[in-house]
C-alpha cells in the first residue's frame, strides 16, 4: 500500500504485512466542542485503522488529546483544568457518536509530564536546548534540517511568539514558567511550569509507540510549526520519530478555510444532530483525505442523498457483482487511500454481501440493516391493504397519506408491502 508522505513530497510504499504499522495522530486541544473540521483526522485515521487490519496489519493508534495550553487558559481563567476535563468528555462522547471505535491509546499531556520533562532534560543536556529564567527553548540553529518537513527556510521563519529571553527569534518554547492566572502548573528541575505544545506529541508519541514509527497524522494547517517543531524535538534526541507524514486537507466551509476565528463554528455535536453520522462518514469518502472538502448545506444534501441511495440497494434484491469488483475498490484505497475512487467503484453494485463489506470498513454497515417501522404504521400498512385487496381505493388512499404524514412510505410488493422510511 501506498501513502502521499509530506516530507519526501511523494508516495511511499509501506512495509510488508503484518506491520507491525504505529500511526500517531494529533488530536484535539479541548476547551469547547470540536468543530467539524477537527473530525476529519479522527476520521481518516480510524478509516486507515480499520482498512490496515482488514489488510493483515497489526495496527496500533494513538491519538492524544492536548490538555494544558494557551487557548485552555485563555477561554477559562483561574478554571482551566475543569473546562479540558469537560471538554474532553465533550470530545470522546462526540467522535463515540460517529461509529467508528476508538483509537488503542489516547493520553493526555497532563499524564505525561514526567515522560515530558525527561524529555526536555535530555535536550538541554545535549545542548539543543537552554533555559532562561523559568522557560526552557529549543535551539533551532543546533537543529540543521530544520524546515525540510514544512520546505520553509530558516530565514523566512517569522516569530509567532515572541520572548526578550531567546537566543534566535526561530527557538520556541519546551517549558513554560508558570504566569500570573495560570491554575495548573507543574514541578521541573527549571521551577513550576507547563510544557509547551510541541513537546507533549514528541514524548505521547514515544511513550506509546517508541522512538521510531510508520505514520504520524494530523489536518495540514499542522505543518509548521507543529510538526515541525515535533520532528526537530525528537530527531535531536536521536529518536528516528515518524516516518511517513500524513497531512489532511482542510474544510473549506463557503469557499473559505473554516476557522473558529472567522466565526464559521459549526461543531461536530450540532452536524451529527443535524445530518446524522452516516451522511458526515459519506461526506467525508467523497473527499480525498489529502485534499480540501467543501462543507456546506449542498455537499451534505448531496451525501444525505448517497446514503439513501445505499439503503436501496439493500432493499432491493442481491445481485452478484461485477467481476474483479472487489479488487477495483481495494485497488483504489491501496493508492494513497483513495476514498473518492473508491466510492465510484461501489456505486454500481447491488450485490449486498459485497456492499456491506466494503460499507463497514467505513462504519457504515449499518446502511445494510433496515430501520423498522413503529407498530402503529405497520397497522396502517395492514388496513391499506385490506382496503385495496377489498377494491376501496379511496380508503387505501387516505390510508398511504396517514403513513406518509408519519413519516413512511407503503410500497407494493409481490408478498404484501415494505415501509420505507421518507
Ligand atoms: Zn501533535
Amino acid at each position: 500500500m501506498q501513502l502521499y508522505d509530506t516530507l519526501t513530497r511523494g508516495k511511499q510504499e509501506l512495509p510488508p504485512t503484518p506491520g507491525p504499522i504505529r500511526m500517531y495522530t494529533c488530536g484535539p486541544t479541548v476547551y469547547q466542542r470540536i468543530h467539524i473540521g477537527n473530525a476529519r483526522p479522527f476520521v481518516i485515521s480510524m478509516w486507515l485503522r480499520r482498512w490496515l487490519a482488514e489488510r493483515g496489519y497489526d495496527v496500533n493508534l494513538v491519538e492524544n488529546i492536548t490538555d494544558v495550553n494557551d487557548k485552555i487558559y485563555n477561554a477559562a481563567p483561574g478554571h482551566s483544568a475543569e473546562l479540558a476535563a469537560q471538554a474532553s468528555q465533550w470530545y470522546l462522547d462526540d467522535t463515540e457518536r460517529l461509529g467508528l471505535g476508538r483509537p488503542d491509546h489516547e493520553p493526555k499531556a497532563t499524564e505525561t509530564i514526567p515522560e515530558i520533562v525527561a524529555l526536555i532534560e535530555e535536550l538541554v543536556r545535549g545542548e539543543f536546548a537552554y533555559e532562561a529564567r523559568g522557560d526552557v527553548y529549543f535551539r533551532v540553529a543546533r537543529f540543521p534540517e530544520y524546515g525540510r518537513l514544512s520546505g520553509q527556510r530558516p530565514e523566512q521563519l517569522e516569530d509567532d511568539d515572541p520572548s526578550p529571553l531567546k537566543e534566535d527569534p526561530r527557538d520556541f518554547a519546551l517549558w513554560k514558567a508558570t504566569k500570573e492566572g495560570e491554575d495548573t502548573s507543574w514541578d521541573s528541575p527549571w521551577g513550576r511550569g507547563r510544557p509547551g505544545w510541541h513537546i507533549e506529541c514528541s514524548a505521547m508519541a514515544e511513550k506509546f509507540l517508541g522512538p521510531s514509527f510508520e505514520i504520524h497524522l494530523g489536518g495540514l494547517d499542522l505543518v509548521f510549526p507543529h510538526h515541525e517543531n515535533e520532528r526537530a524535538q525528537s530527531q535531536a534526541a536521536g529518536r528516528e520519530f515518524a516516518r511517513l507524514w500524513m497531512h489532511n486537507g482542510m474544510l473549506e466551509f463557503v469557499g473559505e478555510k473554516m476557522s473558529k476565528s472567522l466565526g464559521n463554528v459549526a461543531s461536530l455535536h450540532d452536524v451529527i444532530e443535524q445530518w446524522g453520522r452516516e451522511t458526515i462518514l459519506v461526506f467525508f469518502l467523497t473527499g480525498h483525505w489529502s485534499k480540501p472538502i467543501d462543507f456546506s448545506d449542498e455537499t451534505l444534501a448531496a451525501a444525505a442523498a448517497r446514503v439513501e441511495g445505499f439503503r436501496e440497494v439493500f432493499r432491493g434484491p442481491s445481485e452478484s457483482g461485477p467481476a474483479g469488483a472487489w479488487e477495483r475498490f481495494e485497488a483504489a484505497l491501496e493508492d494513497d487511500f483513495n476514498t473518492p475512487d473508491a466510492l465510484a467503484v461501489m456505486h454500481g453494485w447491488r450485490d449486498h454481501e459485497l456492499l456491506r463489506r466494503a460499507l463497514d470498513i467505513f462504519g457504515l454497515a449499518s446502511l445494510a440493516e433496515e430501520q423498522d417501522a413503529p407498530p402503529k404504521v405497520v397497522e396502517l400498512a395492514k388496513q391499506r391493504q385490506e382496503a385495496r385487496a377489498a377494491r376501496d381505493f379511496d380508503e387505501a388512499d387516505r390510508l398511504r397519506a396517514e403513513i406518509e404524514a408519519a413519516g413512511w412510505e407503503a410500497r407494493d410488493v409481490a408478498d404484501g408491502f415494505q415501509l420505507v422510511p421518507r
